[in-house]
C-alpha cells in the first residue's frame, strides 16, 4: 500500500536514503526508509522529545502520538490545552479532543468534557470501548470517570487571572468594573504580558491547539488533536478539534494530516480530510496543505460578505490556521494562511524539532 502511494506522490524528490533507526528490541520490526516519523503543532515537540523513541521501538502510531499530546495536556504552562487551558466565558475550561487509527479506520473523539486531564485518553477511549465517534458534555465525564479517569480541576491561578481579567474588561456596559492598572499588574504578574501580547496582535480570543500525526516504522498512520479550543468561548461551543476531518483525519491510504486555529475555518472546510484527499490524488505534503489553505481563503472572502468580521483591513483572513500534513513516504509540511511560526517534526535522519511553517500569504 505504502509502495502505491510513493509511486504515485508527484511533485518533490522522495526523502533521503537514511540510517536505520537505533531500535533497541530484537522484536522491533524492521524499519522502512524514512519511517518512523511525527508532524504537529509546534507545542508538540516537547512530547515528541519524549515519545519519539517509542515511535523509532515499534510502537503503535496512535499510542505514540497520545503520548506526545499528554504531555502537554498535563503542562499548566500551555494555555491552549488540558490543565491551565484558558476557560470557557463563564471561566470553565471545556476541552475537545479527538483521535484517528489508520491501521483500523475508527476514531474517538469528546467535547465540552470539564474536569478530566487527558481528553485524549478518553477520546480513545470512546473508539475502543464503544461504537460511537463523539461523546459530549456531561456523558463524556461521566464515560471518563467510569473508566477511572480523576476528577481534576483545570483552572490555574493564572488561567483564573487571564479569564477575569477579560470578563472585567470586555465590556463597558456591564457591572463587572475594569481593574486599575495597579491592580492589573499586582493580578497579572507574568501573565499580563501575554494579554498585552494579545491586544497588541488584535486579537480578543486566543486560540491554541496540540496536534500530532504519526507514522509507524510498519508505515501505519495515527492522529490526535486535543485543545481546551478557543479562550472565552461561549459555553458548550465545540471547535474542529473533536470533528473528524476538520481537526485531524488519516487513512491509511493515502497519509494523514490536521489542523490547529480557527476551528470554525477547518470546519467549515473540512480542512483534514481536504489534505488528505490532496495526498491520496498523489500530491506532496507541501501541495496538500498550500492548496487547502487556498481553498480556506476562498471560501472566507464568501463569507466575509455577510459577516464583516473575519478579513482584516489589509484583504487578508484576519484569524489564523495552521495546517500539518505527513504523506505515507514520511514527507512533511506544515502550512499557515499568513504570517510565521512553526511547527514540529520528528524524523529518523534529524530527530525532532521545529520546521517554519510555510505560509500561504
Ligand atoms: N482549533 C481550536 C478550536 O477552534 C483552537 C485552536 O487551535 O487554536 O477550538
Amino acid at each position: 500500500m505504502a509502495a502505491a502511494a510513493l509511486a504515485c506522490q508527484s511533485s518533490s524528490a522522495p526523502p533521503a536514503p537514511v540510517a536505520a533507526p537505533a531500535g533497541p528490541t530484537t522484536s522491533a520490526p524492521a524499519p522502512r526508509k524514512g519511517y518512523p516519523v511525527m508532524v504537529g503543532s509546534a507545542n508538540a515537540l516537547a512530547g515528541m522529545k519524549l515519545h519519539y523513541k517509542q515511535l523509532v521501538e515499534g510502537a503503535d502510531p496512535l499510542d505514540a502520538a497520545i503520548e506526545v499530546v499528554k504531555v502537554t495536556e498535563a503542562d499548566p504552562d500551555d494555555t491552549s490545552v488540558g490543565l491551565g487551558g484558558l476557560p470557557n466565558e463563564e471561566g470553565v475550561v471545556q476541552l475537545d479532543a479527538a483521535c484517528m487509527h489508520g491501521p483500523t479506520h475508527n476514531s474517538g473523539a469528546v467535547a465540552c468534557l470539564e474536569n478530566i486531564l487527558h481528553p485524549s485518553e478518553v477520546a480513545r477511549l470512546v473508539m475502543e470501548r464503544t461504537d460511537h465517534c463523539l461523546l459530549v458534555g456531561e456523558g463524556a465525564y461521566r464515560f471518563a470517570r467510569a473508566h477511572g479517569h480523576p476528577h481534576v480541576e483545570l483552572l490555574t491561578e493564572a488561567t483564573r487571572k487571564q479569564w477575569l481579567e477579560w470578563r472585567e474588561r470586555h465590556s463597558n456596559d456591564d457591572d463587572w468594573l475594569p481593574p486599575t492598572k495597579d491592580e492589573r499588574n499586582a493580578r497579572l504578574g507574568r501573565t499580563l504580558r501575554d494579554v498585552a501580547e494579545l491586544e497588541r496582535a488584535g486579537y480578543d480570543h486566543a486560540w491554541g491547539t496540540i496536534h500530532c500525526s504519526a507514522l509507524s516504522v510498519r508505515g501505519e498512520v495515527a492522529c490526535t488533536t486535543t485543545t481546551s479550543g478557543l479562550a472565552w468561548k461561549i459555553p458548550g461551543r465545540v471547535g474542529d478539534s473533536p470533528i473528524i476531518g476538520a481537526g485531524l483525519y488519516c487513512d491509511s491510504e493515502a497519509g494523514s494530516a490536521g489542523a490547529t486555529g480557527r476551528g470554525e475555518s477547518s470546519i467549515l472546510s473540512l480542512a483534514s480530510a481536504t489534505m488528505v484527499e490532496y495526498l491520496r490524488r498523489g500530491a506532496a505534503p507541501l501541495d496538500a496543505g498550500l492548496e487547502t489553505a487556498r481553498r480556506v481563503v476562498r471560501q472566507v472572502e464568501r463569507q466575509a460578505r455577510w459577516q464583516g468580521a473575519l478579513m482584516g483591513p489589509d484583504g487578508r483572513p484576519s484569524f489564523g490556521l495552521h495546517l500539518y500534513v505527513l504523506g505515507l513516504d514520511g514527507r512533511t509540511a506544515g502550512v499557515t494562511l499568513k504570517g510565521g511560526g512553526s511547527y514540529a517534526v520528528a524524523d529518523p535522519e534529524r530527530g525532532p524539532r521545529l520546521e517554519p511553517l510555510v505560509a500561504l500569504l
